[in-house]
Order: C-alpha cells, then sequence, then structure tokens
C-alpha cells in the first residue's frame, strides 16, 4: 500500500492556516459544517441514485452517526452519503475551487476579529475541522465502487497532507477528529447533543448519537451499540410555518448558503392548487464577493418532491433578484429535469412569476416594518434590483417603489427617501417627480440647474450611480406622475412662481443680449432663451427633451457604441 504526501494548494493553505490559528470565537461550528457536508452528500447520493438505484447497494436509508470517545479526545462523524473517489478527495479537500477566494483572502487584514467575521461570510466549510482538532482522516468510498477502492486522507499540520488507498466496508465517509487539549469538551456526549440540537436539527436525515445498548451488555468484550436520533430529522421546508422558530429558518439559511450571517427576510410559502410546490425564500444580510460576476452560477436550491435536484437552479429568479437565495421543492416537475427543460417549461413561467411576487413582497413588507434591515439591503442589493425595471416591465413600478434615493432634501448622503416619500411632499400643482444626473453627490449639489428649485422649495432626485439614468429611463414615470431630467426641455411653469419676476422682465435690453448671444453660439445651440431655472448664475445649457444627455452619451462610449 503506497502513502503519497501532497502539498495544499496555496489558497487552501492559506485558508487552513487561518482556521488553525485565528478562528476560536465560535470554535463549535465545525460540527454544523460536517453534518451539512453529510447532508449534502446523501443529497448527491439520492440525486445520482435516480438514474441508477444499484447505487444504494441495499442501504438506502441515509443517515449521520457521531462516535465519541471523550477518553481520547476522538470524535467520529459517519454517514453513508457519495462518497468521495481518490481524485475527488484531491480536488474538493486539497484545494479551494470557490470562486472569489484570492479576493477574499487579500482582504483580510490579520485583526482577529474583523477576519473571523470575513471568513464567516465567506463559509468556512470543512477546514473548520482544524479549529478544534490537530489531526484529521477522512475516509471515503465512493458509492458504485468496490470495498477496496477507498481512499484515506489524513492531514496533521499546514503544509501537506497523505493519501492512501485503504478497504472501506460500507460507503460514504468517516471523518475523525483528533481532538486538540483544549477542545476536549467537544467529545463530551451533552455538548454534541446541544450543538447538533442547535445547528443541525433541520437536516433532513437523522442525526444520531453511538449509545452503549443496555446494562446486560456492559461487561461483555464486544460492546453493542445503539443510535439515538438527535435531530427532527424532517427537511425544514416540509414542516408547518407555524411550528418553525426564526433561529431554525436562520440556521437552515447557513447551512444551505454556506454563509454565517443571518439573513436579513425568509418567505415560506406552500401553494397547492394548478401547481404543487413549496419554496423557502431568503434576502441574505450581503452580498457576495461576486455578486456582479454574471457567469457565476446562482439561483434556488431544486428539490422535486423532496429530492434533492440542483444547487443552482437559476430558472426560477429573474436576473434583477439573483441574490435571493433558498428552497423550492416541486411537485409538477419530472424527476429527471434538465437545465433544458426548466428553460421551456411553462410551469417554471408560473412559478417565477409567483416567486417573483412574493419577493416583491417581501421587501416591501421589510421596508415597512423594518427599516434598519432595509437599509442594510438597499446597500447590499440596491445596484442589482435597480436592473429590474428594464428586466420586468410588469413589476417596474413595484421594483421602483422599492428603491432609495438621495434628494436634496434628504440629510446625509445615504440614500433613504423613496419615490412615494417624494410624491407625499410635492408641492401643489407639482405633476412631475424631478431629477438630476450628477458624478457624485457634491457636484450634484453644486449644480446650477437646481438654483431654481431650490428658490422654490421643489425637491429633486440626485442620481449618482452609472446606471441611474438608464434605470429611470425605463421606470419613466411612479404613481402616474411623470420623471422629468430637470437639464431638459421645459419645466412646468406655475412652479416656478418666486423667480417669474426676473423672467418676465422681457425688456428691450434683455432681447438685444439674447440676439448677441444666439449670433456668437449659432453653430453650437439650437436656440437662446430666457429662462426661470436660474436666480443666480448667468446662463446654464438645456438639452432638447430628446437628446441624449452627457452621462449616457458617455455611459454608451464606455459600452463601445
Ligand atoms: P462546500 O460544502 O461549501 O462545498 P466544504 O469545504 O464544506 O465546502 O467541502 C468541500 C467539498 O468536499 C464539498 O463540496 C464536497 O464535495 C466534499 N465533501 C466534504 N465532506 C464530504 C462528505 N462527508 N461526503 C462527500 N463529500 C464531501
Ligand atoms: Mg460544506
Amino acid at each position: 500500500m503506497t502513502v503519497e504526501t501532497h502539498g495544499f494548494q496555496t489558497e487552501a493553505k492559506q485558508l487552513l492556516h487561518l482556521m488553525i490559528h485565528s478562528l476560536y470565537s465560535n470554535r463549535e461550528i465545525f460540527l454544523r459544517e460536517l453534518i451539512s457536508n453529510a447532508s449534502d452528500a446523501a443529497d448527491k447520493l439520492r440525486f445520482e441514485a435516480l438514474a441508477d438505484a444499484s447505487l444504494y447497494d441495499n442501504d438506502s436509508d441515509l443517515r449521520i452517526r457521531i462516535d465519541l470517545n471523550p477518553d481520547d479526545g476522538i470524535v467520529t462523524i459517519h454517514d453513508n452519503g457519495v462518497g468521495m473517489s481518490k481524485e475527488e478527495v484531491v480536488e474538493n479537500l486539497g484545494t479551494i475551487a470557490k470562486s472569489g477566494t484570492s479576493q477574499f483572502l487579500q482582504g483580510l487584514s490579520g485583526d482577529q476579529k474583523k477576519d473571523a467575521q470575513l471568513i464567516g461570510q465567506f463559509g468556512v466549510g470543512f477546514y473548520s475541522a482544524f479549529i478544534v482538532a490537530d489531526k484529521v482522516v477522512v475516509e471515503t468510498r465512493r458509492a458504485g465502487a468496490a470495498a477496496d477502492q477507498a481512499v484515506r486522507w489524513t492531514c496533521e499540520g499546514e503544509a501537506e497532507y497523505t493519501i492512501e488507498d485503504i478497504e472501506k466496508q460500507d460507503r460514504g465517509t468517516t471523518i475523525t477528529l483528533y481532538l486538540k487539549d483544549d477542545a476536549l469538551e467537544f467529545a463530551s456526549e451533552l455538548r454534541v447533543r446541544s450543538i447538533v440540537k442547535k445547528y443541525s436539527d433541520h437536516i433532513g436525515i437523522p442525526v444520531a448519537l453511538r449509545k452503549r445498548a443496555d446494562e446486560q451488555d456492559k461487561d461483555s468484550d464486544e460492546p453493542t451499540y445503539d443510535y439515538d436520533t438527535i435531530n427532527n430529522a424532517t427537511a425544514l421546508w416540509t414542516r408547518p410555518r407555524s411550528e418553525i422558530k426564526d433561529d431554525e429558518y436562520q440556521e437552515f439559511y447557513k447551512h444551505i448558503c454556506h454563509d454565517f450571517v443571518t439573513p436579513l427576510a425568509w418567505s415560506h410559502n406552500r401553494v397547492e392548487g394548478k401547481l404543487d410546490y413549496t419554496s423557502l425564500l431568503y434576502v441574505p444580510g450581503h452580498a457576495p464577493v461576486d455578486l456582479y460576476n454574471r457567469e457565476v452560477s446562482r439561483g434556488l436550491k431544486l428539490y422535486i418532491q423532496r429530492t434533492f435536484i440542483m444547487d443552482d437552479a437559476s430558472q426560477f429568479l429573474p436576473s434583477y433578484l439573483r441574490f435571493i437565495r433558498g428552497v423550492l421543492d416541486s411537485n409538477d416537475l419530472p424527476l429527471n429535469v434538465s437545465r433544458e427543460i426548466l428553460q421551456h417549461s411553462p410551469a417554471v413561467d408560473s412559478i417565477r412569476s409567483a416567486l417573483v411576487k412574493r419577493i416583491l413582497d417581501m421587501l416591501e413588507k421589510m421596508a415597512k416594518e423594518s427599516s434598519d434591515d432595509y437599509r442594510t439591503f438597499w446597500r447590499e442589493f440596491g445596484a442589482v434590483l435597480k436592473e429590474g425595471p428594464a428586466e420586468d416591465f410588469a413589476n417596474k413600478e413595484r421594483i421602483a417603489g422599492l428603491f432609495r434615493f438621495v434628494t436634496t432634501k434628504t440629510e446625509g448622503d445615504e440614500a433613504t427617501d423613496s419615490l412615494a416619500d417624494y410624491v407625499s411632499r410635492m408641492k401643489d400643482g407639482q405633476e412631475k417627480i424631478y431629477f438630476l444626473v450628477a458624478d457624485n453627490l457634491t457636484s450634484a449639489r453644486n449644480s446650477a440647474y437646481l438654483e431654481a428649485f431650490r428658490k422654490n422649495d421643489i425637491e429633486v432626485l440626485l442620481l449618482t450611480d452609472r446606471l441611474d439614468e438608464w434605470t429611470i429611463a425605463h421606470v419613466a414615470e411612479f404613481e402616474g406622475k411623470e420623471l422629468k431630467d430637470i437639464t431638459k426641455g421645459e419645466l412646468e411653469e406655475s412652479l416656478f412662481a418666486d423667480t417669474e419676476d426676473k423672467a418676465d422682465k422681457n425688456d428691450s435690453s434683455s432681447t438685444e443680449a439674447i440676439e448677441k448671444i444666439s449670433n456668437l453660439l449659432k453653430d453650437k445651440v439650437e436656440s437662446v432663451r430666457e429662462t426661470r431655472r436660474l436666480t443666480d448664475s448667468p446662463a446654464c445649457l438645456v438639452y432638447a427633451e430628446d437628446a441624449l444627455s452627457p452621462h449616457m452619451r458617455k455611459m454608451m462610449e464606455a459600452a463601445g457604441q
């Protein structure tokens, strides 16, 4: 039997180093991570067995078992899930393929508290075993492989691991942790019980703790064991809403999203009727590092009749809601569904539009009831939501209602005001929602175009995001009020009464001046007029109603058009 020594990929080594040295604040989460992986492995086996039932090899009762050996400080976690081949072990345990890894590692500061939080957002995964153990052994046999095709992966330090071929009687993975001296508490039954209950109650398969069988057997040489199921062992989304506590929803989110940060909101619904499905949708607490990378897979975790099908069914969400995570369990789709079938299924289309409504409901509710959470949401995901009006015409006004802006009446620089806020403050007789596009807030606030608006106390939205103008063009109106660029065309006359005097002084001197200026600029402008726009500045440029603004022009140039 040969033992091969391998080095870790650089990123894996860095992450491992972090686990070993800096994540002390919440050590117990290692167990959640390992149980979460075991449960994923059960899901994967069920999925593969749809095509080939022989993979079960007469053992289709999927479960996770934990053995504790407090005397030696050893914890063992067994699953009878899909297992790993040798190649998969090297790939999965020796490298980190997750996108955004190097970005994440560069973001680390060396400050333990800040880093721990970042690691939490990134997701710690399998390496969290090294928070509590100084030696970790993984023995695994892929479903469908023979007993002598199993592998043992051993790691005792940061630099390298070994791999050897072994025999393993049953399918699946066994992970053995040799606890550090200061982590022996994690071999205690009481402690492990409460950790499993706390973090893994929602796992859909039993998590059981090994116990000595019964009294009589105590003296025999070969002790027999029973397994005592600790968790609820029903998939969370299949349980009635009224029975599920908030922290169970939160833990479930962390399990399916591999995220440590508590979600901002969730919505759990069972739909029966023409279509029959359950959805559990979450708004995460922070944006992933690669939110803007359109290549990255995302979407809902898809189950069909409780069987896991895929992790990233993107067909159920429009692109502007791609930050939403969660589970969809359908009773209508065929078990052998493929991405292609999903793409052309009318059932998927109607589920998607129903989910969009639920998500908009959930966001509106958050905006109304928890303004702090909504601010976080807007900061993290606002820019993605702004793609909505262009993509989803039917819902454009509801989406626009979720937008937040800085206006001339906003205190501070944070976008906190909605279009509804603006409309509620509109002046008598004001019929349009005014906006100004600028590169940043400072230049917006110093713009001469605002003079008359200030003087007449008319609020203006200040748009400074790159895509704002494009977004607003798609929104076009809100509550029947046109959105109007203050640098274009004519303004509503009646509103600018305060500046009327000046403009009405249509005396001969100004007519003369206008003629002179017209002559000077005749090749450069369409016309020269008196204006009510200004109070202090002598002149400004106004664009024709249908002209491309300088910002749009810049954007189109940047896009190579
Ligand atoms: P993640 O779960 O986010 O993919 P982890 O670091 O937790 O990342 O695990 C890395 C990979 O190792 C998993 O994606 C999986 O392929 C593999 N793996 C870990 N534990 C098991 C297990 N018990 N059975 C089968 N594969 C596993
Ligand atoms: Mg994991």
